[in-house]
């Protein structure tokens, strides 16, 4: 590394920071974390160049982690309705190999899922070692959307007992010790939650109605789910304080204005993949000799 690089990684270390909970601090959403929070050092201006210049370092990390084969890279998005997860992924991704990358994304889950353990569907789609996997929404929908809406989990079909009183702090635990595991096993987690206001979420479901090109984001059912705004406050707030954890902490990132967004997304995943430091495998003296052989062989042709 560089001088230069090395000043450019601390600065990114010391851009992130704010936006990391720590393991163990009781979140308050509304004081802790303003979603129109921009650092005065980051400029409009220059967030094109900015994100452009992740972007393309993102893409030679990932070409490394690829080559190495050993550790892979799951990003989480989590956030509500119109925050931006689909545009930052978009952005963040756009400059990755397409074979090093897959995105997947959560949905109500379907008949065969609820058939399952609500950590099933998440592990079929964890990313295979040298891959960098994109949850967009994943099994923290487990305990938001689900704890918002009662009924969501009175209609799973769970033994009593795990419906008990303490299924959300046993939901934690149990997320906690599965990330632990893949952790352990070689699976890095970054988890954004991108964090938007009310009164910027209106802004985007009004520009989605006006305009003809974004009609098809825009659904009916998301502006009821606007009237579940506190409770979803909440539930996001339990979430970070009881899942950011040493292993796997939260990233609160504030989305009221998207250039930002995407510029301390991508910084976060950044961080994340230099500090892995993945490395081209070096070939040994061996299969060193070997090669120069076959090139020999291969000059020797005429
Ligand atoms: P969208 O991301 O806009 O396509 O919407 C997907 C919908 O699926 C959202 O309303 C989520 O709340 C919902 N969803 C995702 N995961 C779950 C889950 N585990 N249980 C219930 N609903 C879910
Ligand atoms: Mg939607």
């Amino acid at each position: 590394m560089t001088d230069d690089q090395a000043k450019r990684l601390k600065e990114m270390r010391t851009f992130i920071e704010p936006f990391r909970v720590e393991p163990g601090r009781r979140v308050r959403l509304a004081k802790d974390f303003d979603p129109g929070y921009h650092a005065d050092f980051v400029k409009k201006q220059d967030a094109e160049e900015t994100l452009q210049r992740g972007v393309r370092l993102l893409a030679e990390y990932q070409a490394r982690l690829a080559a190495q084969d050993t550790y892979a890279l799951l990003v989480i998005f989590q956030a509500m309705d119109a925050a931006g997860k689909d545009g930052t992924i978009r952005h963040v991704m756009s400059g990755v190999n397409p074979q090093g990358v897959e995105v997947t994304s959560f949905k109500v889950p379907s008949a065969e899922e609820m058939d399952h353990d609500y950590l099933w569907r998440a592990a079929k789609r964890l990313p295979a070692r040298g891959m960098i996997g994109i949850f967009n929404r994943s099994y923290y929908e487990e305990v938001l959307v689900v704890r918002v809406h009662p009924q969501i989990l009175a209609g799973q079909k769970l033994p009593p007992k795990a419906k008990g009183r303490d299924v959300w702090e046993r939901r934690f635990r149990e997320i906690n010790d599965w990330e632990r595991y893949l952790v352990d096993n070689g699976i890095r987690i970054v988890k954004l939650f991108l964090n938007v206001s009310r009164a910027e979420q209106k802004e985007r479901f009004l520009a989605r109605v006006d305009d003809p090109e974004r009609n098809w984001k825009f659904s009916a059912a998301d502006i009821r789910e606007r009237q579940y705004w506190d409770a979803y406050q909440k539930a996001f707030a339990e979430m970070l304080s009881a899942t950011s954890t040493e292993w796997a902490p939260w990233h609160v990132i504030p989305a009221d204005r998207k250039w930002f967004m995407r510029i301390a997304a991508g910084a976060v995943i950044l961080d994340a993949i230099i500090d892995l430091d993945p490395k081209f495998p070096v070939a040994s003296e061996e299969a060193r000799t070997e090669m120069f052989k076959a090139r020999d062989e291969l000059l020797a042709e005429g």
